[in-house]
């Protein structure tokens, strides 16, 4: 029987779908929630394992963000202009390939790709803070006169 099960049968079951577990055995239950959590800074750590190191990464994977989004824009323009089936298993696999390049440029660059996330999640909250609006999107408020 496996630690999960023995929680289960340890544990007083209340009302409502509800557990009670011991301090020891919500740790373990965090850890394990904790690793199958894919969070950006694991993922980058995680895709550079199959990244070939040499002294030009920059310049590869900065072309290969692109043209990885370039594949992604041929599926939406060949669903809307060319009448081929849009499916969701490709869209997945075309920004899997873009998140791969993302990750590898920031990792060149010595940047977490956690860091990449929340600053802009930061950067969109500052400039859309009700939502996206036209306005909001013509103001600019994070953006510096000199940028
Ligand atoms: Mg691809």
């Amino acid at each position: 029987m496996g630690r999960l099960e023995e929680i289960k049968q340890r544990s007083s079951k209340i009302p409502f779908g509800r557990i009670v577990v011991n301090i020891r055995d919500y740790h373990w239950l965090l850890d394990q929630a904790r690793e199958k959590c894919m969070t950006f800074t694991k993922y980058q750590q995680l895709a550079s394992r199959t990244a070939k190191k040499h002294d030009e990464e920059l310049i590869n994977y900065g072309l290969g963000l692109s043209a990885e989004a370039g594949e992604v824009a041929d599926l939406i323009k060949k669903f809307r202009f060319h009448g081929h089936k849009i499916y969701e298993d490709d869209i997945k696999k075309e920004l899997g390939d873009v998140l791969w390049y993302a990750s590898q440029v920031a990792r060149v660059a010595g940047i977490d790709l956690g860091d990449v996330a929340e600053s802009n999640i930061a950067k969109l909250k500052k400039r859309y803070p009700h939502g996206f609006s036209s306005e909001d999107s013509i103001k600019r408020v994070d953006v510096k006169d000199d940028d």
